[in-house]
């Protein structure tokens, strides 16, 4: 059946022209999937019940099952969903102030291979199609109560999103969407391993979201055992394509440094890193490792972490670690669906 959510606007046009349904109909299911944050067709009140009725025979709001719910008391609440295919993957809502951000995956796990990270174990099995990686923001989205949006989605669960462009940005413009979710493209992160070819891709690109470029060493030689898909790249070039990126697009980058107990985390990496960062007009954003069970990896001492940032402050980096929310439901990285398959 046909998903009503993989974007492609004339479809549903031609389906109601094909019925002698006013052109206008198109627009109130777009109301209705969005704004009115129905749950089937059923709920889209205004169109006549024979109508709801046909759609709900050719189309489906929703291809995936939400598997598991959990939610902490700090508000953060994650969502494995299994599609149809049997593969499974996690979304995270995330509440911080009156921030109300989204952590959405772009693939059933991830090609990339970083030796730390829960996703990657198995590799990759397929891209998530621009439905499925919407229907996790409306799934997101009606966790809320009535009178609370959407602020903010990161582009950091599952997969990597550069490696799935093409179904990622059909799903972004529905986000921007003046009449899809209205989130500004400046409230919206991606973060990439850096490939390079498709930062360039953004560069060139009208819509420019904020990019997290994930760097974990401060040269070559560390990060190829940590992230191999470095070995065919390279630092410099992942530097130079930020920039480019940074140019084109105005917005601050930020790159992204997990801290591996003694393995990137002494005093040598960080002042190797400041070096590399100096004079950037970017801000590091340093995140203590979340340990994945079956894995060597192990979070530094608070006294660690406090060096290493004080290395890279003294040097006038811009600086700033990432909370570390959502742990206590493996809501960070990669881990529930591990534990559920
Ligand atoms: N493929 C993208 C998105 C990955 S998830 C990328 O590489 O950027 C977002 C960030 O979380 C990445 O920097 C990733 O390296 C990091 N990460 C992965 N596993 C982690 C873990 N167990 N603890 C802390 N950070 C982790």
């Amino acid at each position: 059946m046909d998903h009503l959510l993989d974007p492609n606007p004339d479809r549903l046009k031609r389906w109601f022209a094909e019925r002698s349904q006013p052109a206008y109909r198109a627009l109130q299911i777009r109301r209705w999937a969005y704004a009115g944050r129905a749950r089937s067709f059923d709920d889209m009140t205004d169109l006549p019940k024979e109508l709801r009725r046909a759609m709900a025979n050719d189309f489906t709001l929703w291809t995936g099952q939400v598997v598991q719910h959990k939610q902490t008391n700090d508000g953060t609440e994650k969502l494995l969903i299994e599609w149809p295919d049997a593969h499974k993957i996690e979304c995270v809502l995330l509440r911080d102030g009156a921030r109300r951000t989204i952590c959405i995956s772009t693939q059933v796990g991830c090609a990339m291979g970083c030796v730390f990270c829960a996703s990657g174990l198995g590799g990759v099995a397929r891209n998530l199609t621009a439905g499925e990686i919407l229907e996790q923001m409306l799934l997101l989205d009606r966790l809320l109560p009535a009178d609370e949006r959407l602020s903010h989605i990161v582009v950091m669960g599952m997969g990597e999103p550069l490696a799935n462009l093409d179904h990622l940005l059909p799903a972004l413009a529905e986000a921007t969407s003046p009449s899809g979710l209205g989130i500004s493209a400046r409230r919206i992160t991606i973060s990439t391993v850096g490939l390079p070819s498709a930062m360039d891709r953004l560069t060139g690109s009208k819509t420019h979201f904020n990019l997290a470029v994930s760097l974990h060493a401060p040269d070559d030689e560390l990060r190829n055992q940590l992230v191999p898909v470095n070995k065919n790249i390279g630092l410099n070039e992942i530097l130079a394509a930020s920039e480019k990126y940074f140019a084109a697009s105005g917005r601050r980058l930020t790159f992204e440094y997990v801290l591996l107990a003694e393995i990137n985390d002494q005093p040598e990496h960080a002042r190797k890193l400041a070096a590399r960062l100096r004079g950037r007009q970017a801000l590091l954003n340093v995140i203590p490792y979340n340990p994945v069970s079956g894995l060597p990896y192990r979070t530094p001492s608070h006294k660690a972490q406090e060096r290493f940032l004080e290395i890279l402050r003294g040097a006038s980096v811009n600086v700033q670690v990432r909370q570390r929310k959502g742990d206590k439901i493996d809501a960070a990285c990669g881990q529930l669906r591990r534990m559920a398959v």
